[in-house]
Formats: C-alpha cells, structure tokens, sequence
C-alpha cells in the first residue's frame, strides 16, 4: 500500500472538496450558470490580489503563459526593461522579454539572496529610457523573497511599470496591489491557490492601461484587450478550463472564509516551524535570512547523494520533496509548504527529511528536527 504526500513547491496538494469540484459534469460556458460562477472567481482573485480597482483575466495556461501576457501586453518593440535575476524564474522574465526584441537590463542577483532596492534604483538611474521592471515575489528556484513594497516604492519613483512574477507568493506573502502600486501580476492556480495546473491569472491594474493600449508586440490568445472586453460581459474570450474555474470558485472561497491575513499568518508559522526544525537537525537554509515562506530551501549536506535519496524517498516511502534545478542541482533540496498545508504536514515533512537523510547515510538524531517543530507549532 502507497500513500502520496506533495511537499513539492507546485504542484501541491488540493482540498477534497476543490478536487470533487472539479469532477462536476460539463457544463457550456455561454451560460448564466457560468457566468454567475465565472465572476464571483474573477471577484475573490481580486480579494488575493489586495485590488479593488484593477481586474483579474483567467487564461487558461501554466504561469510562464501568464508571464507571457503580461510581456506582450505591456510593452512595445525595442523598449527596454529592467529584469532582477537571481535565479530560475527572475531569468524566465529575461528569456521572455528578449524573445520578443525586448531590450534586458539585468540586475543580477547571487543565488539565494534578494535583490536590494537601493540596487536596483542605481541601476534604473544610470539607464536611459526604461519602461518597465520585472520582478519575482518568491523565487522559487532558491526559495527567496523579494522585498515587492520596497521595490514599488523605488519603481513608482521612477514612474516606471512595476511588473510582478507572484506566481508561487500569491496566497502565501502579502502581495498589495493597490496599496503598493504594482501595475500587473501574475500567478498560476497550482502553487498557493490549492488548485491544480491549468490556469493563469493576471491581475491588471487601471495604471497599466496606458501601456496596454500603445503596445505593439503581437498577441492574439493573450490579448488583454480582448479578455477585458469579454470579463465586462461576465465570460473570457475563448473557451475556459471550466472545470477548473468551478473548482476555483471552491478553493477561492477557502481562502475567503480563512481570510487572507490569516492565511499570510499561517504560512509564515508553518514556514517558521520548518526552518526551525531543518537548523535542529545541524542543516544550513540556503536562502538564510530572505527564505521564503512559500518553500524551505536547504543546503545539502555533504557526503550523500541528494537526488538519489529524494528519488527514493518518493519512490519507497511516497514523500515528494524537490532537489536543486540546473546549477543548483545536487547542491540544494527543497521543502514546499504552500497551499492546503497545516501543522501536521510540518512533521510529516520534516518526519521525512529525517528518514530520508537517516537512511543515506547523514548521521542525524532521528526525531530532533520533529520535536523542534512540534515544539514551535504547540508552544
Ligand atoms: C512555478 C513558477 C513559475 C512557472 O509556472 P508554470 O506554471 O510552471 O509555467 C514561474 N515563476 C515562479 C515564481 C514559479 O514558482
């Protein structure tokens, strides 16, 4: 007998109740059924986004489809932008950016450390003629969190467009739209938003219509113009993930009724409590003081095989934990703690980290990580 537990940082684990949502019959989408379900989602991705001027448009996608939209409806040919990199996802705004003529200004960033503010002001100072900064809230390739307030205030000091990857934040850091000044953000359904792959939602503040309405990079299906056009009539411009969407009106309600603050509270303790446990067990958290709550990354110790020990791990036992991606690959493993996750799945997690290490050989006094996160979690 196998059981499966999804530590991974997305896809994660889904509530039974968003997961029977989802199983509902077909239904077609040019309905008022639909509608009425359609724009009270298109209503509570507002509520975690913090907005109440700007709109949320629902693609049906991965979040890199999302990220694509926000490039090709915000900026024009030749304009040049501002990417802060500092790892897998911060280069994915680059990659993108430059597939379509975008000129890149990197701020690079080490591994494992955020991008200070102040940095990335003297950058846009010495530039002449930026459009736009691109930014990621969690950087989930190295587990850190980006400093998104402090950022804003320094971009809308530039009057610049303030452009947010908060694919794996969403519903895990506080991400303020309105109140910060963000012009566009993106998430995707299978990180905080406790719903599987499939969707990607782009908020789009009033701010950034400007921009929107000059650009000429070519866009057909991501077309914000577009999918403005058909939420106004309660429906998006091509046929939805409706499954999905009825699934999200489940999972979006969860958050409601928890409220977002008390969401933000408990990832930031469940985080808490996992950092806590990894340094009793004498391992060192790779992105130190920025860790993210969204994931705990961690050094690998050395002496042992990580990606082979993780690999068994899921094969043997059914804990999914990730290991490092490309230069961090067998140097980093990682811990997701997003979504539909409480304490309990804390001790698990970190149960199995124990057992993981044990059994490859790292010497580890089995039972210290957990006591120190049932420690935090009771106390
Ligand atoms: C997961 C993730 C992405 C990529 O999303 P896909 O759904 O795999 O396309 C981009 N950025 C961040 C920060 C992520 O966590």
């Amino acid at each position: 007998m196998k059981k499966t537990y999804l530590f991974t940082p997305g896809p994660t684990q889904i509530p039974p109740d968003v997961v029977l949502a989802e199983a509902s019959p077909m239904i077609h989408h040019r309905t008022s059924e639909f509608s009425e379900i359609f724009s009270s989602v298109s209503e509570d991705l507002k509520y975690i986004f913090q907005t109440k001027e700007g709109e949320v448009f629902t693609f049906a996608s991965s979040g890199t489809g999302g990220m694509e939209a926000c490039v090709v409806n915000a900026l024009s040919q030749g304009a040049k932008a501002v990417v802060v990199r500092g790892g897998k996802f911060g280069e994915r705004w680059a990659q993108i950016c430059e597939t379509f003529g975008v000129n890149v200004v990197p701020v690079d960033v080490e591994n494992g450390k955020a991008v200070d503010p102040d940095v990335l002001d003297d950058t846009i100072k010495k530039e002449k003629d930026v459009k736009a900064v691109f930014v990621t809230l969690s950087e989930t390739s190295t587990g850190v969190v980006h400093d998104i307030e402090g950022i804003a205030k320094v971009v809308k000091g530039h009057n610049l467009l303030l452009v947010v990857d908060a694919i794996s934040g969403i519903g895990v850091h506080p991400l303020m739209m309105d109140d910060w000044g963000i012009d566009i953000a993106v998430t995707g359904s299978q990180k905080g938003c406790m719903l599987p792959p499939g969707l990607a939602f782009v908020c789009v503040a009033q701010s950034a219509w400007k921009s929107i309405e000059k650009s000429d990079l070519p866009k057909y299906y991501w077309s914000f113009k577009k999918m403005q056009k058909a939420l106004s009539s309660k429906t998006t411009a091509y046929t939805p993930a409706i499954t999905l969407i009825m699934a999200a009106g489940k999972a979006l309600s969860m958050i409601r009724e928890e409220g977002i603050e008390n969401v933000w509270s408990r990832h930031a303790r469940l985080a808490h409590a996992t950092r806590e446990g990894i340094k009793a067990l004498g391992l060192e958290l790779f992105a130190g003081d920025a860790s993210s709550n969204v994931l705990t990354s961690v050094i690998a110790p050395e002496g042992i095989n990580i990606d082979s020990a993780i690999k068994k791990l899921r094969d043997e036992a059914g804990v999914t934990i990730t290991g490092g991606q490309d230069e961090l690959k067998g140097k980093i493993f990682r811990i997701g703690h997003m979504g539909y996750v409480n304490e309990f799945d804390i001790v698990l997690a970190i149960s199995a980290v124990e057992k993981c290490l044990h059994e490859n050989g790292y010497k580890i006094e089995l039972g210290k990580g957990v006591s120190k996160v049932q420690e935090i979690l009771v106390g």
